[in-house]
């Protein structure tokens, strides 16, 4: 089974407005897929829907081939916003309170620091940490059940050019790892230089999907994204 996730039609609407219209789209293992929208386009809304913190409307969708149950959640780690870590903690103890809510051991917390860098720098309080230290803190809890789909949404926001080239470089390397990611973010260059596919939602709507290069022929891409909702 090659298909990580497969959405069919699905839809949310928050009263007169429909979020998510209609949607479907299929995502293979090992792929690092953005979904490219606007602000108000829907990818936050999706990302919920398929995280089970947002109810659909209508429509389905399955993880690895199964109906998206409790246990089949285990296997997706996410970042839908930034989690909130103890300021006066290290990254050390910050983690192993994460990984008692999660139930996961606390020997995979040295191998998720190693993986996003912050080994050295482990045993520092999380309020000494920069913005993007404390984004690549935020993706270390997330590995920390060693998932197999990394969902995250708008993980560069906020943060210098320094910060956002160390996120890039660390999807690379997290699917490199062999990890599927979906990637939410509202900038072009963004997907185009970390995705192998993506996807380019308008006011809930599904307008492209494809890999890099064939989307990023669709000559009203650009316009797509110059004008907001
Ligand atoms: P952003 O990057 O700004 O978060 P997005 O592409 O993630 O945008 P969503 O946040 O999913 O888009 O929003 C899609 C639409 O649904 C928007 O019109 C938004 O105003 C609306 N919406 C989102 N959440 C709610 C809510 N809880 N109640 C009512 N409307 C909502």
């Amino acid at each position: 089974m090659n298909t990580v996730l497969e959405i069919n039609n699905l839809t949310k609407k928050y009263g007169r407005i429909t979020a998510v219209n209609n949607l479907s789209l299929s995502i293979e293992r090992g792929s690092v897929f953005g979904i490219l929208g606007p602000n108000g386009s829907g990818k936050t809304t999706t990302l919920g829907i398929l995280l089970d913190v947002i109810n659909k409307t209508s429509g389905e969708f399955s993880w690895f081939g199964q109906p998206p149950t409790k246990e089949v959640r285990k296997r997706i780690g996410a970042i839908l916003e930034t989690p909130i870590f103890y300021p006066y903690l290290n990254a050390v103890k910050n983690l192993e309170i994460v990984a008692e809510i999660k139930g996961v051991p606390k020997s995979n917390i040295d191998i998720s620091l190693q993986k996003v860098d912050l080994f050295e720098r482990r045993f520092d309080n999380f309020k000494t940490y920069s913005l993007g230290m404390r984004q690549r803190l935020s993706i270390a809890s997330a590995l920390l059940c060693d998932p197999e789909v990394m969902i995250l949404d708008e993980p560069t926001n906020g943060l210098d050019p320094q910060g956002i080239a160390e996120i890039r470089g660390l999807i690379q390397q997290i699917a490199k790892d062999g990890k599927t990611i979906i990637l939410a973010s509202h900038l072009l260059d963004e997907v185009q230089k970390v995705c192998s596919h993506f996807c380019v939602l308008k006011r809930g709507k599904l307008l492209h999907v494809g890999t890099v290069d064939e989307v990023t022929k669709g000559a009203e891409l650009v316009e797509v994204m110059a004008n907001n909702p």
